[in-house]
This record gives C-alpha cells, structure tokens and sequence, in this order.
C-alpha cells in the first residue's frame, strides 16, 4: 500500500478546521510555550496550559487505549506534536493528521482549538482516539466508523448535541443511507450528517457489546469489507439493513438503554477500567464507561454546567459555525 496521508478532525464544519490551519501555518507568533511529555510536544499560549494539556493528552492516550483495546498503547518512536490556540470564543475543533505506509503510522501531527474547557473535555479525547485507532488498526477506517467512535468519548453535552442535530438531520432528509455510510473512506459533501450519524451508530453497537467488541467489529469488518459478516458475528444482526431498521427504530423510540441482559453482556466484555454509570440515554454509556480519570473531568464540568441551564449550550461554546 502507498503512503496515505489520514486526517481525522473532531469538528465536521471544515471551514474552521481549514482556517484554523492556515492560522497555525501561518506561523502565528502568539504561541509561546513548549512542553513535552513522553509521546506529545505541545504548543500552547503559555507553559501552564501546555503542561495541563500534556498530561491529560498522556492520561487519555493510556485510559482511551485500555478502553477501546484492553491494555495501554507502546511509546510512540516520534512524538505527536500538538498545537493548541486556546480562547474562551473559539469554537471547539481539532484535526490530526498521520501517514501509514507499510502497516506503519508516523508523521503525526495534531491541532486543537477552543476553551481550555472543552479542549480538555472534548477536543482532546477525541482526537486521542484517532491517534489510538491509528496505532491499531494502521490503515485507515470507514469515516463513520472512525468519527462515531471519537465522538464516543467527548464531553455529554457535545454529545447530546450531535445527538439533537442527528434528529434534525433524519426529519430533514440529510440521513445517509448504510450501505453508503458504510464505503465512505472520504469526508461527504453534506459533512455533519456523517458526524451525528456515525456517533449515533457507534453509541448503538457499543451500548450492546462495549468498545472492545466495536474494535474487533470494525477490524472484521475492514478485512475483506464484509461488513454483513462481521455484524452477524459481533453483533448477531443479518446485515447492513436490518442494522439500518432497528437503529433507525432505536432513535424513534428515544435511544432507550438496552435490555438488562444485552447491557450486563457488554459490561462483562469490558475487562478493564470501566465504570458502569448513567441510564439515561444522553448519560455516559451503559457499556464503555469512562475510566475514573475520565470519570472525574466529566465530574468537574458537571458541577460547572448544574450552574447553566442543562444541555443548553452557550451561544459560543459552539463557535461561529453555526
Ligand atoms: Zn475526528
């Protein structure tokens, strides 16, 4: 296989994505300091906010691995360089980039913007998840599958937002059809359907099977592209459009938590780190938990967010794209 250059970005709208790069191309001299940490170089404004995220950048690498794997990830031979623009009005976003050539990745390259808040509470874990995805899977992933599974561990309130634009997207006509999502290898013209669609999709399998089995689901999957095959077995569902029919009945219905005995199924299949928390469909997932330190971010922004009106977000915390 040629080199491919892969590039995962946690914000569907890629006009921020693209003019926060050029900003960081054009070699922006607000950034000031440097930290380094076993497997990331960050850059941010200054050396407080570079260390914070540098260690959480650390903490997610190893938690989000032993999530979604089952045991930490190796040191890295090159560092991540993380670029991070940090202001309270900047819309939360991020992209990160890689190349695999022969089975291996390298060349990574991240960037992150936003409040230092939701950068630590959304954009970083997210874009974690693709470098943990890349490190395993070493090729790259159908979009949905990719970016369903990093939307998997942002912040609650990002994710019930992908969930109310995913009802608005089904009531408008803009839903992609499975057997279409399922080839996707590129960004869709009509971006952020693919965003809310893919989340929805993943918090679907992994509710019934945790993140360990969506792993092996997706490595099935990508092996000989019988993605019928690979539902049958991780997930005992026919194909592409009975999976379609009962997701689409599951979002009719509320995303109601699974039956005890599918959710007990996934809890079991998690063999590390996992706390069982939340019922409610738009509190974490049943299977999959968040690890305590994950845990305890989330427990932090909680208390802050009790002090505004729940899931509603601040006209900014969403940035200028909307
Ligand atoms: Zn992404």
């Amino acid at each position: 296989m040629e080199a491919v250059l892969w590039m995962g970005w946690r914000y569907a709208r890629a006009f921020v994505c693209a003019g926060f790069l050029l900003a960081v191309c054009g070699g922006d001299s607000a950034f000031a300091a440097d930290h380094r940490t076993a497997n990331f170089v960050i850059e941010a404004p200054t050396p407080e906010s570079a260390r914070r995220i540098g260690d959480a950048a650390e903490q997610y690498r190893h938690d989000l691995a032993i999530e979604w794997l089952g045991k930490p990830l190796p040191r890295w031979s090159s560092p991540c360089p993380i670029v991070a623009q940090i202001a309270p009005h900047l819309g939360a976003g991020g992209a990160t980039s890689f190349v695999f050539d022969r089975g291996e990745v390298f060349g990574w390259n991240m960037t992150i913007q936003g409040s230092e808040e939701r950068i630590l509470d959304s954009v970083l874990p997210h874009e974690v998840t693709h470098t943990v995805f890349a490190t395993h899977f070493r090729r790259p992933l159908p979009r949905w599958a990719d970016e369903g599974a990093c939307t998997t561990v942002e912040h609650p309130i990002e994710r019930a937002r992908q969930h109310r634009l995913l009802i608005e997207f089904l009531s408008t006509g803009r839903g992609i059809a499975f057997h279409k999502m399922f080839a996707m290898r590129d960004y869709p013209a009509d971006i952020l359907p693919l965003y809310s669609q893919g989340y929805s999709l993943a918090r679907y399998l992994i509710e019934r099977g945790g993140r360990r089995r969506y792993v092996g689901f997706v490595e099935q999957g990508l092996k000989n592209e019988d993605w019928s095959g690979s539902l049958r077995r991780h997930y005992d569902i026919e194909g592409l459009a009975p999976l379609q029919a009962s997701w689409l009945e599951w979002v009719r219905q509320g995303c109601p938590a699974p039956p005890a005995s599918v959710a007990g199924n996934a809890v079991r299949a998690i063999a590390v780190g996992g706390t069982v928390r939340g019922q409610s469909p738009d509190a974490e997932f049943i299977a999959g938990g968040p690890s305590k330190n994950r845990a305890s971010i989330y427990a932090q922004q909680a208390a802050k967010a009790r002090d505004m009106k729940p899931l509603v977000l601040q006209p900014n915390s969403a940035g200028p794209n909307r």
